[in-house]
């Protein structure tokens, strides 16, 4: 080899090794970079408050516990804002005198005539007293969000069914946290709060509804991801929807559940 080649060698080799450094220097030089955003020492309270957006402003009512931006679908005064899921007629439940409404029965389920996605939804129900048959028939009746996917209503006390369909349920899909029930013709509540599934253009579901309950301020349901409607026979069914009404069942057992005090808020 002659001292032309060695020479060049030399230069590409000297060449190569100033990149490496240039690159291990650029590296290191960002690295010290990152490293002191990641360890910028804070020394101030201020540094780490955020100020806007300002949350708006709720009042809860210091009486009714109703937020003023929620929307009264039942107070007991009508069934205005209901309507039957039969034939979109006029409400057959039974109207209380004290400010509850009773599943009539054999009338149908009833659904809200407005249409809800996102939703926080207080409700009250109480199991009927009266009520002696068991099993599911037992004071059953549901909450269904988007007029779909049901959260189970039923006596449980005392008598045992599947637990995937007991009260607080999402009906063939979730077992609940706990059960919470109030004693047969006691009042229940149940706040929910549900997010509506997502589907796509050509209607496939990319994202689920999911669903967080509390029965009687105890959580039931966390953050479940629902599978699709709550059929009584077989798998859940996605298909597309948008925006739909919350319905009330009528399970026509006689079950006599009553209702009052239903307000949501949209989310
Ligand atoms: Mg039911």
């Amino acid at each position: 080899m002659n001292k032309y080649i060695w020479t060049g060698l030399f230069c590409i080799g000297l060449t190569s090794c100033q990149n490496k450094n240039s690159e291990a220097q650029t590296q290191d030089k960002q690295s010290k970079e990152t490293t002191a955003v990641e360890k910028k020492e804070f020394t101030k309270p201020e540094e780490t408050e955020v100020w806007k957006p300002q949350p708006k402003q709720i009042n809860v009512d210091p009486i009714s516990k109703i937020p003023s931006d929620a929307l009264v679908l039942f107070d007991g005064s009508n069934f205005d804002r209901w309507t039957s899921s039969v034939d979109s007629t006029t409400v057959k439940w039974i109207m209380n005198d004290d400010g509850s409404m009773t599943v009539k029965d054999k009338t149908g389920d009833i659904q809200t005539k407005q249409n809800f996605g996102d939703v926080q939804l207080h409700i009250e129900w109480r199991s009927n007293p009266e009520s002696s048959v068991t099993g599911q028939n037992k004071s059953n009746s549901g909450v269904f969000l988007q007029n779909r996917y049901e959260l189970q209503i039923l006596d449980n006390n005392n008598n045992e069914t599947y637990v995937n369909g007991q009260v607080g349920s999402v009906y063939k899909q979730s077992i609940p946290l706990a059960r919470v029930s109030a004693p047969t013709g006691k009042w229940n509540t149940y706040e929910i709060i549900y997010r509506q599934p997502i589907f796509d253009a050509v209607g496939n579901k990319i994202k689920s509804a999911y669903i967080t309950a509390l029965h009687n301020g105890v959580l039931i349901q966390d953050h479940f991801e629902i599978l699709g409607t709550t059929e009584y026979i077989g798998l859940p069914i996605n298909k597309p929807h948008g925006k739909a009404p919350i319905k009330l069942q009528d399970h026509q057992d006689k079950s006599g559940v009553s209702f009052r005090n239903i307000w949501v808020r949209e989310l």
